[in-house]
């Protein structure tokens, strides 16, 4: 779905279409190369990462196994809510496997460092993070993404699997919802 569809709901334009599927194939290219002859598990995170993870497995130049979680992150408000809890777990045992978490955002980066320490205690062999956009507070928790798409203002944000009362995950871009949608 393109801007002009939902006009004003939109306050200004963070990413488009076409700089997101340029950041989605450079971030799959560096991913290729880091995990160059090395077994590879992402595991997308439900349900913002799910145009993400399409997007950047189909520009990867290797085989990959997808698997997929849900942990509660926010309702029909726009603050986090810091209670993480697994609605969907993996379908498979991770002991040893090197893991790639393919996330929409980190805001507080709560819910990451909170995945990763989970998955770490399952055993896997290793655990990286890749997130589309991060915003400035991530940088306050221990929570060491490796590979970003874009460094975003605080602003709450739509689009490209992000939602806000589960509308505007199938914009074709990112922008910043206008506060009059939920203030
Ligand atoms: P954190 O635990 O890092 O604060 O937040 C993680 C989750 O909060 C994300 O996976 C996402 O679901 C949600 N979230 C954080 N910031 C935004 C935002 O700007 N827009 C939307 N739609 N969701 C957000």
């Amino acid at each position: 779905m393109d801007l002009q569809v939902v006009g004003t709901d939109i306050e200004r334009v963070i990413a488009t279409q076409e700089q997101i599927a340029s950041k989605v194939a450079e971030l799959a290219a560096r991913v290729d190369k880091d995990y160059e002859g090395k077994d590879l598990l992402l595991v997308g995170v439900l349900k913002g990462a799910v145009m993400a993870m399409a997007d950047l497995t189909r520009a990867m130049q290797r085989h990959i196994e997808m698997d997929w979680m849900a942990v509660s992150s926010y309702g029909s408000g726009t603050k986090s809510s810091g209670v993480v809890r697994i609605l969907k777990d993996l379908d498979r045992d991770i002991t040893g496997r090197n893991i790639l978490i393919v996330e929409d955002i980190v805001d507080s980066g709560l819910t990451l460092s909170w995945l990763r320490a989970n998955l770490v205690s399952r055993g896997a062999g290793s655990v990286e993070i890749l997130t589309i956009l991060r915003k400035p507070e991530a940088a306050k928790v221990e929570v060491d993404v490796k590979y970003v798409g874009f460094d975003i203002p605080k602003d709450f944000v739509v689009g490209y699997g992000l939602d806000f009362d589960e509308k505007y995950r199938n914009l074709s871009f990112i922008g910043v919802l206008a506060k009059h949608m939920y203030e």
